[in-house]
């Protein structure tokens, strides 16, 4: 169950209600929103009773949860999340956040190349990957901490925020240190132990869509994350499994108003990893501005072809220019704000 506060409630009357979950023996997690507060209640094992709480000064209605995802529900926060990182606002309708920078943290030089023409096209959020999940124990493995040092050092030096992948729960403390917000790759969305793990961290989560993971799964792997206490989580669409062999993935782009019909979490897409070749991410990308998504990551790095991983989706500079030019009209058209 969810116990709305009425708008403007006052904070004892926030704190009077969660303690009343937590004499019933469950745990109250209070969000508040731009409007009105919402409390969500976990921890019990079947339907709670709304009488006592519809009783209490300041609650404006209780709302039944048949689901197993609550704390992700957008009546928990009607107008949406936002995260913050670094100054670039996420999420709430308006913004449309590009994400960019290599598959593979490779080099110092590498990075700062791609942060010095990011900046310059106003991208405001660097990505790179130091620990790398790749199919093949013989592919390139990333630099692991040795990456996390550059992005971290390269990322300060240019004023970008930055997002890396951190594979395994062991990880976690490390990345956070080094990376602004923490990305949980496809392959993991399902690992639990990190996403509870995660729940605990201090940064942003990036939680990227399982190649096969149905709305309902993707909604409860972030529900593990908020769970835990970590509020800030984006999602990610990219690209799901398919018979379809043209790509390497199928875009799913109904899923993101179908997340944004239920849940208040921003919903990114990435068309690179989605499509799988560079010559066809730029009408993805458009395709998911147009479709409503809060967002994008795109790899782009200054020679794809020799790219340590991922060169054949991946966009040279030209090409992310070429994107960039292309999204703008289409933003203004759509009433977006490209940051
Ligand atoms: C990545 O972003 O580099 C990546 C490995 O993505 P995914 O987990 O979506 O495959
Ligand atoms: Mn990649």
């Amino acid at each position: 169950m969810l116990v709305v506060m009425k708008s403007g409630a006052a904070p004892e009357q926030v704190e009077r209600v969660c303690q009343e979950i937590r004499t019933l023996g469950f745990t109250p997690h209070a969000m508040p929103g731009a409007g009105r507060t919402a409390i969500g209640i976990t921890g019990n094992k079947g339907p709670v009773n709304a009488l006592p709480f519809e009783a209490l000064a300041g609650v404006e209605q209780c709302i039944p949860v048949t689901k197993g995802y609550k704390l992700v529900l957008r009546e928990m926060k009607p107008e949406g999340t936002r995260v913050q990182v670094n100054g670039c606002e996420m999420g709430g309708g308006t913004n449309f956040t590009l994400i960019a920078g290599p598959c593979s943290v490779e080099s110092t030089q590498q990075m700062e190349t791609v942060a010095k023409f990011l900046k310059d096209q106003g991208v405001k959020i660097l990505r790179g990957g130091a620990f790398k999940p790749r199919t093949s124990p013989y592919s390139f493995q990333g630099l692991e901490e040795e990456g996390l040092d550059i992005l971290k050092d390269v990322g300060a030096r240019f004023g970008l925020g930055t997002i890396t992948e951190v594979m395994d729960t062991g990880a976690v403390e490390a990345v956070e240190a080094h990376a602004g917000i923490l990305q949980i790759g496809a392959r993991n969305m399902q690992n639990f132990s990190l996403l509870k793990r995660v729940g605990k961290a201090a940064k942003p989560v990036f939680l990227k869509r399982g190649m096969s993971a149905t709305l309902e799964e993707f909604l409860l792997a972030a529900e593990y994350v908020l769970h835990g206490g970590n509020h800030n989580v984006i999602l990610c669409e990219r690209g799901v499994r398919t018979f379809a062999d043209h790509a390497r993935n199928t875009l799913d782009l109904s899923i993101i108003p179908s997340v944004q019909k239920l849940s208040h979490l921003p919903i990114f897409a990435d068309p690179s990893h989605a499509i799988g070749k560079r010559e066809f991410v730029e009408p993805m990308a458009k395709a998911a501005l147009a479709a409503g998504a809060d967002g994008l990551m795109v790899e782009v790095t200054p020679d794809p072809d020799h790219a340590l991983s991922d060169g054949a989706q991946t966009l040279n500079f030209k090409d992310f220019e070429r994107l960039l030019k292309s999204l703008r009209p289409l933003a203004q058209a759509l009433g977006r704000k490209i940051n």
